[in-house]
């Protein structure tokens, strides 16, 4: 069995607030949280209320079907969010983990020329990563349990 690391639901609050604080002392104003679903829809809803930010949108981002079970590239499913009118604002795009840093990439090159400024915000970062988010809670290169995936579906 592999050495994994774990986050707890109480260790998500502090880790997700000391992300934000991050991004505020840096002096990073986001106009628009942009959430990848699922795994960074917690993480962008903590950050939009600690940050002020009101402004969220979502994607959805297919690429793992297991632990370390891939899809060969990301895929974005439809629907993909309408950057129109996003021309001159500063987007925070909030994810759980940059692991191979694909998922990042797929996403910086969606928003690419159509955005004001796009930066990467996530609870980890692996050191593999070939996209280096602008701010990390937390690096490893363990396989990550995040508690909203820990448990079984219900019902499967
Ligand atoms: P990437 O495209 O950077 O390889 O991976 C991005 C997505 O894959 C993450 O948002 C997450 O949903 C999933 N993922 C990658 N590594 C891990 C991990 O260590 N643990 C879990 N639970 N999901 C992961």
């Amino acid at each position: 069995d592999v050495e994994r690391e774990l986050l707890p639901w109480a260790d998500v609050g502090p880790a997700t607030r000391a992300l934000a604080t991050s991004i505020h002392e840096d002096g990073y104003r986001p106009d628009v949280i942009l959430a990848i679903a699922r795994g960074g829809l917690i993480v962008a809803a903590a950050l939009g209320y600690a940050l002020g930010v009101k402004n969220t949108y979502t994607m959805n981002v297919e690429f793992y079907t297991g632990v370390d079970e891939r899809l060969p590239v990301p895929m974005i499913l439809p629907p993909a969010p309408d950057l129109v009118d996003l021309e001159e604002s500063r987007i925070l795009v909030a994810d759980d983990v940059a692991d191979t840093g694909a998922t990042l990439a797929l996403v910086k090159e969606f928003c690419g020329g159509k955005v004001g400024e796009v930066r990467f915000a996530a609870l980890y970062e692996k050191p593999h990563s070939t996209i280096k988010c602008d701010y990390v809670w937390k690096r490893t290169d363990l396989w990550i349990e995040f508690p909203w995936s820990l448990e079984p579906v219900i019902g499967a």
